[in-house]
């Protein structure tokens, strides 16, 4: 059975037509999955009986069960949901003084077998389809009664290997008549899988895009990063540049450091020149440092916190604003690069 969620507005409206029903049926039933977040069809009160009946035979509404919940010290929630294939993902609710942001995952498993992520550990099953993915969401808030405001695709899985289906997704989170959440709220991160970057900015697509750079150094990306073998630095770069030229948007890079591997000053510097030679519009880049997550087996060992301000001090000083992220719930395997479902199970 379909998945009501897999559908944004105008779709909606299509289906409902050719059930034989009025296209205005699509948004009375869009702001019961949305702002009411029913759990089921029966509830829609607005709608026949009969048209609740047609709605069930043919669709269901993904509801997931919560297998596991794990709440951090410092307020973060993993979840481990159930889904309806015997399949588990995990999400992460994160508190900010700004808002609540959610951490969705876009596949179970991931394909780009990144050395220091901890879902690379995890087989690859499938990706994940546009109603699973708002899913995470909506469960997270009828669970905890908040409203999330923002949502980063920064779970397990490349967003730009299941590129269709987080689209529409973002579509459907940013429908002001149904989760509204803001372009500007949504960040989809990815590790470089360049044509979708030209994509995402030919698109237009309204959200924010942050890159895993991780070094600007092609040997040291490369044994970092597999996907830097396909899509080296100049063509990643050459992306950004595109997106930038189209779009005007800012572009967040990420840079998790690794003791002796990325996070000297020499590092430093290549990257100050790497974004001011191939990029430019220094002031729409931002680089966010992450001490690096040692995962189980791992190579990388976290860098001091000390040349982490040396690093970003440099960046500041040579004219790229660079901040450290807040590590949030490492105590529960929440953090940047920790989430694996076997961990849960
Ligand atoms: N596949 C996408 C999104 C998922 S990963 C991507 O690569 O961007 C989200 C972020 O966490 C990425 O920047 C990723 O490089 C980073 N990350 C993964 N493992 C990490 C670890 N062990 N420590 C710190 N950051 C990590």
């Amino acid at each position: 059975m379909k998945n009501i969620k897999d559908y944004n507005l105008d779709a909606l409206k299509e289906e409902l037509v050719s059930l034989g029903e009025k296209g205005f049926r699509a948004e009375q039933i869009f702001k019961w999955l949305y702002v009411d977040k029913v759990k089921s069809f029966d509830e829609m009160t607005n709608l026949s009986l009969e048209l609740r009946n047609k709605l069930k035979e043919n669709y269901n509404i993904c509801d997931f069960s919560i297998e596991r919940k794990l709440v951090s010290k410092d307020g973060t929630i993993k979840y481990l949901f159930g889904l309806g294939d015997g399949n588990a993902i995990e999400s992460v609710l994160m508190q900010y003084k700004y808002g609540k942001s959610v951490c969705v995952s876009s596949q179970i498993g991931c394909k780009m077998g990144c050395k220091f992520c901890a879902s690379t550990g995890a087989l690859f099953v499938r990706s994940l389809t546009s109603g699973e993915i708002i899913e995470q969401i909506i469960k997270i808030e009828q669970d905890t009664g908040e409203t999330v405001s923002n949502v980063v695709f920064m779970g397990i899985g490349e967003p730009m290997d299941n590129f269709e289906n987080v689209m529409n997704a973002i579509g459907i989170l940013n429908n002001q008549k149904g989760l509204n959440i803001g372009a500007r709220h949504i960040s989809v991160s990815t590790s470089g899988v360049v044509p979708r970057i030209k994509e995402f900015a030919d698109k237009d697509v309204q959200c924010t895009l942050s890159i895993s750079l991780h070094s600007a150094n092609n040997k040291t990306r490369s044994s970092m990063m597999p996907v830097n073998n396909a899509y080296p630095i100049e063509e990643l770069m050459a992306a950004c540049k595109y997106y930038m030229d189209k779009t005007n948007k800012r572009i967040s890079f990420e840079y998790a450091l690794a003791r002796d591997n990325n996070d000297n000053l020499k590092d430093a510097d290549e990257l100050v020149n790497l974004l001011k030679t191939k990029l430019g519009y220094l002031n729409l880049i931002h680089v966010n440092l992450i001490p690096i997550n040692k995962i189980e087996n791992g190579n990388y060992d976290q860098s001091s916190l000390e040349n982490i301000m040396k690093f970003r001090d440099y960046l500041n000083d040579h004219g790229i604003t660079a901040t450290i992220r807040r590590e949030l719930g490492s105590d529960i395997s929440a953090a940047c690069g920790q989430l694996r479902r076997q961990n849960l199970k």
